[in-house]
């Protein structure tokens, strides 16, 4: 991968039309110049037309070598992917979503617009011929999510927050602590732009902003009260450590305090928009991050291994059949991992919802088939495969992962 990145770095630095474009315009106005000279004076129009003749010429020239470092650096590039990615595609033949281009046409569109691309999508929606593929509703709803995340990389909290009161309910019955990180960042803001000597915004803040949050969050507020000692009515001791602890760590000294360089940190910031993304989608039922997103990037993770095994198998001559299994694993980062996965010991097989694990009542747990199999699909009493036990299959219990 170095060498693409190192390919690219290079192209991003290199592919820079603004000479092209200066070269063009030099262009535009000659050939401007002369049509105002040949309106006035027909008679100079080939006099005119000859000087301008060479000039345009090595005008165009002009351009064109300007356009080849860039065209060198997409060639290069090109090479470089073309080293790295030798089977580029799938060849194994099997399109899992050949029939199903209205949830591809559907994931792309919420792609887009879950990245704020609305003119494209619009665009993508009219020319793909996309009839209510995605809800209005929704598309409003993810106008609204750009516009915050917007104000919030621009690092104004106040949409955010009154996004967050107006929805208190809902996001605290899931538990939510976004509401309360949204007024500790923008405490914080107002704390650190205050002056050292000037946390009165601050102060009026956090008074208006904390109370409704002081029984859940109790342990954030202590943390909070620690940078500049303020007498919040909370619990007796928590008051006194607050104050003693603020006024000897971080008085006079906010610049230097962590809590300043949380202000001023970008991942902080990016933490924060990260959490709202992720109740914002939450409360419209959808993931955080986008599933097109996921999907290709997982299917890139996954691509060399599906490469490497259809040279294997093409050299063996042999096939895989089972088309909705993988023949191998393909190892994701955890963050891709959304729930624990079971596979039956007896058959191997992964489980799933039509056949889920089951646990008997000695302890063991097999796939629902595997124990329908051992009871010889009558329902009669079977003998555990790892115990000496024996029970009846309708004693099995599910397991929910
Ligand atoms: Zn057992």
């Amino acid at each position: 991968m170095d060498a693409i990145e190192k390919e690219l770095d290079r192209l991003t630095s290199q592919a820079n039309l603004s000479k092209s474009i200066k070269d063009i315009d030099r262009c535009l106005q000659m050939l401007m110049a002369a049509r105002s000279t040949i309106e006035k004076d027909p008679s100079a129009t080939t006099r005119e037309l000859q000087t301008l003749e060479p000039k345009l010429k090595a005008g165009f020239q002009d351009a064109n070598d300007s356009l080849k470092g860039l065209h060198g650096g997409i060639a290069k590039y090109t090479k470089a992917l073309d080293k790295k990615f030798k089977h580029a595609t799938n060849e194994n033949g099997f399109d899992a979503l050949a029939n199903n281009q209205p949830l591809i046409n559907r994931a792309i569109m919420m792609h887009l617009l879950r990245e704020g691309k609305f003119e494209v999508a619009d665009t993508f929606s009219k020319e793909a011929g996309l009839v209510d593929t995605v809800p209005p509703i929704l598309e409003r709803e993810f106008r609204e999510l750009y516009s915050i995340q917007e104000s919030l990389r621009q690092r104004q909290l106040g949409p955010a927050i009154e996004w967050a009161a107006k929805r208190r309910d809902v996001l605290e019955a899931k538990a939510s602590n976004l509401e309360f990180e949204l007024h500790r960042l923008q405490y914080l803001v107002f704390l650190c732009s205050g002056g050292v000597n000037d946390p009165k915004k601050a102060l009026e803040y956090s008074r208006s902003w904390f109370l409704p949050f002081q029984h859940k969050y109790l342990s954030g507020l202590y943390s909070l009260c620690l940078c500049f000692g303020w007498t919040m009515p909370l619990t007796e001791h928590i008051i006194e450590i607050s104050q003693l602890a603020g006024c000897l760590l971080w008085r006079g000294k906010m610049a230097n305090s962590p809590y300043a360089a949380m202000v001023q940190d970008d991942s902080s910031w990016q933490s924060i928009i990260d959490s709202f993304t992720k109740e914002f989608c939450g409360l419209l039922r959808l993931s955080a991050e986008s599933p097109l997103y996921v999907a290709t990037t997982a299917g890139a993770i996954a691509l060399p291994t599906f490469n490497k095994m259809a040279t294997i198998m093409k050299a063996k001559k042999t096939e895989w059949t089972s088309q909705n299994e993988l023949p191998v694993e393909v190892p994701l980062p955890d963050k891709f991992k959304y729930h624990s996965i079971f596979v039956c010991p007896v058959s191997k097989e992964q489980t799933t919802d039509l056949n889920p694990p089951m646990m008997i009542p000695c302890g063991h747990v097999l796939a629902k088939d595997t124990v329908n199999k051992l009871a010889r699909g009558t329902g009669s009493r079977y003998k555990c495969p790892y115990c000496p036990a024996d029970s009846l299959p309708k004693d099995a219990q599910e397991i929910f992962l």
